[in-house]
């Protein structure tokens, strides 16, 4: 059974633009081996934002070296990106953007959420992609929230809906580089959840809201995430309270992990030439 090896909280709140106020839960500066492959992880919100005429979010700028992994639970982002892609994604919906060898994009608020206003909460993960795809053409995904199945937990423990990876049967949509889970999971109290997950890989659970036993009964709060020790199979998850839990699963680069800004690479050389690369217009613009 995986037990808990730690828990991470927040490491402080940011704005990201004027669209996305942030609590940064973790990034490869502070937990890079052991969250691998998974790089950063930035929580905003639960906020309201009144009704505005305004685009809020942020403007155009570069990624390489990774996915960005944008998960919408209550209101409306919009994304138009070098590649020509552009489109906006509702709650439950999710944009999976692979930077790969350099994308430039921007992100708002949709103009239909911005109109009217209302909640907003979303969480944006980067994903790492090994060495040999790092630069990999940039590609999207836009998957719908009737994309995305949903699996009942049994004893009516709650639901869980497959972003990427697969659960008692049910596939998630999101194609991946690399072997990994990503689960939106809702708990209700005093559901039990026995999952099984591959021995040796990363295993984090990020409690969006609620209060969750993991493994030997130690309580996750929400805006906390556990890492759990890679031993074992078996993730056993208990909810004290209605629970919207994030489940993180996925095999280890074990690569040098070197970031600077929005690019993430193996090495400080790759990191001059993408900064080189940008000021020189090899990303193309939006
Ligand atoms: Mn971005």
């Amino acid at each position: 059974m995986k037990q808990l090896s730690f828990i991470k909280r927040s490491n402080g709140e940011y704005w990201v633009g004027d669209g996305f106020p942030v609590r940064n839960m973790f990034s490869y500066r502070d937990i890079a081996s052991e969250i691998s492959p998974f790089l950063l992880l930035d929580y905003a919100g639960p906020t309201e934002f009144p009704p505005t005429t305004q685009r809020l979010g942020v403007g155009q700028h570069p990624h390489r070296g990774f996915e960005t992994v944008s998960i919408v639970f209550e209101g409306q982002v919009s994304h138009h990106d070098s590649m020509g892609v552009g489109g906006s994604i509702g709650p439950g919906d999710v944009q999976w953007m692979t930077a790969g060898a350099g994308i430039i994009h921007e992100e708002y608020h949709g103009d239909d959420y911005a109109r009217t206003g209302g909640p907003f909460e979303m969480i944006q993960l980067w994903v790492n992609l090994p060495a040999k795809d790092k630069m990999t053409p940039p590609a999207y995904q836009g998957i719908t929230r009737a994309q995305i199945p949903l699996q009942l937990l049994p004893n009516e423990a709650g639901v869980v809906r497959v972003i990427a990876g697969a659960y008692e049967g049910a596939q998630g949509p999101a194609k991946t580089f690399t072997p990994m889970n990503i689960w939106d999971m809702h708990l209700n109290a005093g559901g039990r959840a026995s999952l099984m997950l591959p021995a040796g890989h990363t295993t984090a659970v990020f409690v969006i809201r609620g209060a969750v036993r993991v493994g030997d009964a130690h309580v996750v709060r929400t805006a906390e995430l556990a890492v759990m020790q890679r031993e074992g199979e078996q993730l056993l998850l208990e909810a004290d309270t209605d629970s919207h839990v994030l489940l993180l699963n996925g095999a280890p680069l074990n690569e040098p992990v070197v970031g600077h800004g929005p690019f993430v690479m193996n090495s400080w050389e790759e990191i001059d030439q993408a900064i080189r690369d940008y000021h020189e217009g090899r990303f193309s613009a939006v």
